[in-house]
Order: structure tokens, then sequence, then C-alpha cells
């Protein structure tokens, strides 16, 4: 069959297919470490399935308005105003099917063909698809290591051409899980208003932030950063809601009714009772995020001890997200492996532990570990990785 060059360009997405095939095998009664998937393992707090199965007997189960129902536009408006300071009227925000879909949207909305976004490596697996999807072309810099994964004002001046349209900013990231301070972003701010380019904040991990570090939005530092900004949130993370599927996007009127139009004629709304579900997450008490907060700062902790003991690997200590991104390169080299891939895939056959390759995040040296799963599956994981890079 000949498909649309659109999509026979297009690889699947890594994070969804090594966590397809590590829970295949699971399936298959194979004893398998998953520490691929990026979502909470915590159930979805009580109160919210209560609030979308109260919806759903109401009969709260009809097509809404696509933008999505008033209420939780309301509710996003306000948490904008509480967390960030930042005013958006309701008819600046949509309501999508998932951060996913918000991007997606945005992407089909702004790019013309040839119209570059720049894109700091590593990246979500995502980005650089969406943007060739939109007939966009992604432009690549580089987050060193040593500067712990994040580029700087320089590197995205350097990256600038006439078809520059956006940049995408992804802090807390994934996959390493760094925070930009609020110096660095004011700085990548002030290029980006100085040559007109739109910027793409996925705070997605807003919320999932350690040891006292805050989370500041490109979009507060001036009149003009808030005319410059998009951003793209989601209740996926923060409420343990990977499944339902909603994420929203909040920015400027035109290019946000732009969104809303293109939903209308492929998604229509967001489903009804997720979004009732959303508006009891926003509205409803914090507690259950806190206590996650609480056991994801013991495991990052644990975690990045265990694999900093391990000969060949190291690992920076993040202060966000639920991720860690070692750096494999030396245990590679040891064991002979000269691709990130094979080395993940030999490590999922032989001691049945599936990570993510770095190479779909941009970076041929690193794994992405997430540690949204128990304890005792990440030393159990861990273990069989020493174990696997003891082999040699
Ligand atoms: N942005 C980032 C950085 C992510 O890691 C994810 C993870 N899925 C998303 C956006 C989208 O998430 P969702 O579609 O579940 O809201
Ligand atoms: N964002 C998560 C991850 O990176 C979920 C999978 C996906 O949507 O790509 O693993």
């Amino acid at each position: 069959m000949k498909l649309a060059k659109r999509v026979s360009l297009l690889s699947p997405s890594p994070t969804l297919a090594i966590t397809a095939k590590s829970n295949e095998m699971k399936r298959q009664g194979l004893d398998v470490v998953g520490l691929g998937a990026g979502e909470p393992d915590f159930n979805t707090p009580t109160h919210i399935i209560e609030a979308a199965e109260r919806a759903m007997r109401e009969g709260r189960t009809k097509y809404t308005a696509t933008a999505g129902i008033p209420e939780l536009l309301q509710a996003i408006s306000e948490k904008f105003e509480r967390d960030n300071g930042l005013t958006y009227s309701t008819k600046q925000i949509i309501v999508t099917n998932g951060g996913k879909h918000a991007l997606y949207n945005l992407f089909m909305s702004l790019l013309d063909p040839g119209d570059e976004v720049i894109i700091p490596i590593p990246y979500w697996v995502s980005y650089p698809e969406m943007v060739k999807v939109a007939e966009g072309v992604p432009v690549f810099i580089e987050g060193y290591e040593a500067n712990a994964f994040k580029v700087t004002a320089q590197q995205v001046k350097t990256a600038i051409t006439p078809r520059t349209r956006a940049i995408i900013l992804n802090s807390p990231s994934n996959p390493t899980g760094s925070i930009y301070t609020r110096q660095e972003l004011e700085e990548i701010v002030e290029v980006c208003l100085a040559h007109n380019i739109l910027m793409v904040s996925d705070e997605i991990y807003e919320k999932l932030i350690y040891d006292g570090h805050e989370h500041v939005s490109v979009a507060t530092f001036s009149k003009e950063a808030y005319e410059n900004t998009v951003i793209i949130n989601g209740m996926s993370k923060p409420y343990s809601m990977t499944g339902w599927r909603m994420g929203y996007a909040a920015g400027n009127q035109t290019l946000i009714q732009a969104m809303v139009d293109l939903s209308s004629h492929s998604t229509s709304n967001p489903t009804s009772f997720a979004q009732y579900g959303s508006l009891a997450a926003l509205t409803g008490t914090q507690e259950p995020l806190e206590m996650m907060k609480r056991e994801f700062v013991k495991r990052r902790d644990r975690v990045v001890d265990l694999l900093n003991q391990i000969e060949g690997i190291s690992c920076l200590k993040p202060e966000g997200a639920f991720y860690v991104f070692p750096n494999v390169s030396e245990a590679m080299k040891k064991m002979g492996y000269d691709h990130v891939d094979k080395w993940c895939e030999d490590l999922l056959v032989e001691q049945k532990v599936a990570l993510v390759p770095g190479s779909g995040f941009g970076s041929a040296n690193h794994a992405r570990i997430s540690y949204a799963a128990s304890m005792e599956q990440l030393e159990k994981g861990i273990e069989r990785i020493r174990q696997f890079v003891r082999r040699g």
C-alpha cells in the first residue's frame, strides 16, 4: 500500500513501543521489570474517579463544547492564576485529548511547510515527529550533559534562521528530569523575543519538582513573553491519569481558536466524563499528588545511588519529573556494543529489564529509566542491569 509521505517518514513512538513489548512479555508469563513507561504507577485518586462516575450517572455522556466544558476551562484559568500568576481567559484555553494532542494541534495550526522549530536534545520522542507531520523542520541543538542536558541562550541564538517559527522548551524535562533556572530561562526568552520566536512551553511535569526547586513558566517574564508563549500541560502526570487522555493548552486566542477548529473536524470534544474527572482533579484535594511526590523522591535517590555503583554507568541526580537518564557509554564500550538500541534490546532479552534507549531522545550514549515503578521493581531492575554489565 502506498502511504502518504507524511506518515511513511514517521517512526513509531519508542516509549510506547517498549512499554507494549514489555507488557506483551509479561502476558507471556515472563518476569519482566518494566522501567520504560512514562506513567505514574499509582491509581487515579478516588475522588477523581468518583467525579467521572457521577458525571456518567447524571447523563453527562454527550458531546460537549469542542474546547471543553465551561467549568473545566474556568478551573484551568484559575489554576494558571493560582499556580503561575498568569491570567488566561477561558477563550485562550483548549482542553485536548492529552498533552500530546495539544502539541499536535498546535504544530498543525502554526507551521507552514519548511518552517523551522528549534528542539533541544535530549527531547521527548514525539516533538520532532509531530513537527515533521505538520511539514515543519526540526532544528536540533544539543543540551550537553556537563550542563545538566540544558541548552544555553547562545546556542538558541546560533540556531535561528529566517525560517525559525518556534522553540520547544520542556522544564522539568522528559527524559532528563532537568529544570531550567529562572536566570537560564530569562536569557533564552530574551533571544526568542528579539527574533519573534514563539515559545512552546511544555509544562506537563510542572508539579513533579523536588528539593525545593521552583517551576518558572517563561510566560511570566513580561507581557511580550506572555504573548509569545503557548503553554502545554495536562492531567496525565500530576494526577496519574494517563489513560484518561486529558491535556490542555493556553496562549494567543487566535491560535487557540485555530486549534479548536481543527479539533472540531477531527476529535471533537475530549471525553465528556473525563472532563468532569479533571475538574475534580484541579479543584479537589492535592494530597494524592503530595504523597506521590514524597514517594518519587525516595525512589529517585535510591535509583541514582544504585546506578552510580555500577561500573561504566554514571547518572546525574535530576530535580524533577520521574526519569533518570544515565550515561551508559562506558558500559557499552566495555561490553563491545556500538549502539544503545542493541544494548537495550539485549538487556531486555537476557535480563528482562525494559528501558528506553537514548536514541529515541536524540542521544546515543544514554538510556532512560522511569522510576514511576515500585521500589522493589526498581531495585530488582537495577540489580539485573548490574548483572548484565558484569557479563562484559
Ligand atoms: N510532553 C511530555 C514531555 C511528555 O513526557 C508527555 C508524556 N506522555 C506528554 C507531553 C504528553 O502526555 P499526555 O498526552 O499523556 O498528556
Ligand atoms: N510521555 C511518556 C513517556 O515518555 C508516555 C509515553 C508517550 O506518550 O510517549 O514515556
